[in-house]
């Protein structure tokens, strides 16, 4: 109490009533998501020590571990290089002895002593009996110890410290927030035990007892969360689009080719959803080639013959405009008014005044274009339907705005990311998704080889035999993790090289991440073209471009890209009619490395590579997978806790079925929980 003025604690408090958390440390605990005590309380030890004492007997060779035992000989301390160290002595464990040496930390010189007993934690070498040691503990140290992951910042232990104050003061608000039929039902702890164990388990077991509730909780919350924002959407009124059937049939029979059966699937699921008076919140996910072009085509023509336009929302130029010739070829015979709209088709003064008169007035139909699209100053007359492609590189934000420029538009997101199966339950949990499971038939295969950094000749002949045919070659520089400079000096270094090798007989063009948008939609275009017939790139090229005379792709050190972005690369050909060729020069060391680049040759299937690539690495590590929207579980793995996602998601579905479940009793924790922590943005009614 202070004058008199109750302070009541709440997990929403700062993690600045801490004693010992200033400002600085509020900064570092805030890079690492933590700004109140419920996100510390949270923030769990990503692994634990084992510091119990062991016997040698059943110590693995390479484990870390803690022996007790005598100091059995005179330590000999000596120096050596310029500033390392190392300090050795024997060490009696029960009847065996061993060496024992810590390497550069001089001031144990002065504390370990012949004869005395310690506990030391180290790596054991079982072939030499040997513990490298990392330091010397006290008797009383927790056997099962977690260890926090930090940064710069703030130590691991000054977290742990933190921790254990805000665990002490705040135990009391650690309530139950699952309802209590749950609980005892999966056999789940308290929150506040499970809480308490996750940081200071006793044991081993403690620990996994926790995380079992930990997950389920983490898991839970998660896929309320998404269901409720499902639900809400499915309650939100629609426009109900009255398209022409025969029309739509009409249209198709128009169309170059028949539509495969997974194209016919994904329209009538999208048609469906016009039609209905809910709000359209759809996702169409589909490889690379697949076809999502047309199917696009096939629900903007739908809107129109309701009376409706459409918009579709692209995230480069170049796109924007290969989207839009795609549209005007496809719509031509059925008089659809199609017009594309980017920065520089708005430019001037005029051609902007016309093209947003026309929008307004309804003269044009369906409208592609970048992000210029969601600008104030355009107008719809009335818009039906909003369409964007590769929906991951748009912010909510973007994809909201252009939604509010009709009266609740449906949405249709196309994406070429493929999420395996199994991750689709946590990606996209807030969309209905479409599936276009199998391309087009008589697709030419991309054959793809692996070669060793050594026939980087044959490689640059292979192309050279491509070029001779008129066709033309991309090279992709090595992508150096985290170093955009890098990446530059390394493409740089590549078109300079490949410039001097072609000198005379083929133009080399290059493409990297540090070009302006319009500098990078020039090469591309310059490329297409035919101003060059070899492109050399960063990944920058991965965005669906669509260059059909590209027939052959060269991935330098392809064992530095993920599994994910090699798939997304190679798609940039095999565009065409003439045989496409992907070649991937790398030297993995590990297995695993070459595991991965054995599935490169061995499969173009986008999800079979996805399924794989989790399966290789864990999904924390698939890359683009957030930006495909799989969330970042800070306990639960999505893959191997998949029976409790897969669980935690029917007993959501469940509670947010019930009729009363505001109301109930049971679930007043788990409500008071979720208005706290806004977790929910908005109000249940
Ligand atoms: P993506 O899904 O990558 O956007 P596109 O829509 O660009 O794929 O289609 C790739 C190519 O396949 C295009 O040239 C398109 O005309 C063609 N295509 C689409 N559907 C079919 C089909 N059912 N049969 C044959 N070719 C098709
Ligand atoms: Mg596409």
């Amino acid at each position: 109490m202070l004058g008199g003025k109750v302070m009541t604690k709440s997990l929403q408090d700062s993690v600045s009533v801490l004693k010992g958390v200033g400002p600085s440390k509020v900064t570092a605990l805030n890079k690492l998501g933590i700004n109140t005590i419920e996100e510390l309380l949270t923030y769990y030890p990503f692994r634990y020590d084992d510091m119990a004492v062991k016997e040698l007997a059943e110590v693995a060779d390479g484990q870390k571990v803690t022996l007790k035992g005598i100091v059995a000989s005179q330590p000999t301390f000596a120096r050596f290089g310029r500033s390392k160290n190392r300090l050795n002595f024997r060490f009696l464990v029960e009847h065996d002895v061993i060496l024992v040496t810590f390497f550069n930390q001089p001031y144990l010189r002065d504390k370990v002593e012949n004869g005395q007993e310690i506990i030391i934690y180290g790596k054991y070498n079982a072939k030499r009996q040997q513990l490298s040691g990392m330091k010397i503990l006290g008797q009383t140290s927790q056997d099962f110890a977690g260890i926090y992951r930090a940064n710069k910042d703030i130590k691991a232990l000054t977290i742990k410290k933190i921790v254990e104050q805000a665990f002490n003061l705040y135990q009391d608000c650690l309530v139950d927030i699952l309802p209590t039929s749950l609980r005892q039902k999966f056999r789940l702890e308290s929150r506040r035990q499970m809480i308490h164990d996750m940081h200071f388990p006793a044991s081993q077991k403690a620990e996994q007892l926790a995380r079992r509730s930990a997950i389920f909780e983490e898991f839970f919350l998660f896929q309320l969360r998404l269901q409720y924002l499902k639900k809400m959407n499915k309650k939100e009124a629609g426009l109900v689009l009255n398209y022409d059937s025969q029309k739509i049939k009409a249209f198709s029979q128009t169309l170059p080719f028949e539509l495969t059966t997974a194209q016919k699937k994904v329209v009538n699921e999208i048609c469906h959803d016009l039609h209905r008076p809910l709000h359209m919140n759809r996702l169409l996910q589909g490889d690379v080639g697949s076809g999502k072009t047309v199917v696009a085509a096939l629900a903007l023509y739908a809107t129109v013959t309701a009376g409706y336009q459409g918009a579709m929302m692209v995230p480069t130029e170049i796109l924007a405009q290969q989207h839009a010739e795609k549209l005007q070829a496809l719509f031509e015979k059925v008089g659809v008014n199609i017009a594309l709209m980017t920065s520089s088709t708005l430019k001037t003064k005029k051609a902007r005044q016309t093209s947003l008169t026309a929008l307004a007035q309804g003269d044009i139909d369906v409208v592609v274009g970048t992000q210029a699209l969601i600008q104030d100053d355009i107008n719809f007359h009335k818009l039906g339907l909003v369409v964007t492609d590769e929906q991951h590189r748009f912010g909510v934000r973007q994809r909201q705005i252009l939604r509010e420029k009709g009266e609740n538009p449906d949405v249709l997101a196309m994406t070429a990311t493929p999420i395996p199966r199994t991750l689709a339950i946590t990606a996209y949990g807030e969309m209905d998704v479409s599936i276009i499971d199998t391309l087009p038939a008589g697709r030419q295969p991309i054959k793809t080889m692996w070669l060793k950094k050594s026939q980087l000749n044959e490689a640059l002949q292979f192309i050279d035999q491509q070029l001779a045919t008129h066709s033309q070659a991309y090279v992709v520089s090595p992508l150096i993790e985290e170093s955009e400079m890098m990446d530059l000096q390394n493409a740089q270094e590549t078109y300079e090289k490949l410039r001097e090798y072609y000198a005379g007989r083929y133009q080399v063009g290059l493409l990297h991440g540090r070009m302006t948008a319009e500098e990078k939609d020039q090469t591309m275009q310059d490329f297409k073209d035919g101003k060059f017939d070899l492109l050399v790139s960063t990944t920058v090229i991965e965005v669906g471009v669509d260059v059909p005379n590209a027939t052959v792709m060269l991935i330098l050190d392809a064992d530095r890209f993920g599994l994910a972005q090699l798939h997304q690369l190679r798609g940039r050909v095999g565009r065409g009619q003439k045989a496409s060729y992907c070649l991937l020069l790398a030297n993995p060391k590990s297995d695993y490395g070459r595991a991965r680049m054995e599935t490169m040759v061995q499969t173009q299937d986008g999800f079979v590579i996805a399924q794989k690539d989790l399966e290789l690495r864990g999904p924390g590590d698939i890359l683009g997978s957030k930006q495909a929207g799989i969330p970042d579980f800070s306990v639960g793995d999505p893959i191997q806790d998949f029976k409790i996602l897969q669980i935690a998601q029917i007993e959501a579905h469940d509670l947010l079925e019930q009729s009363d479940f505001t109301t109930n009793s049971e679930n007043q924790g788990l409500w008071q929980y979720l208005r706290e922590s806004g977790t929910l943005e908005e109000n249940f009614d």
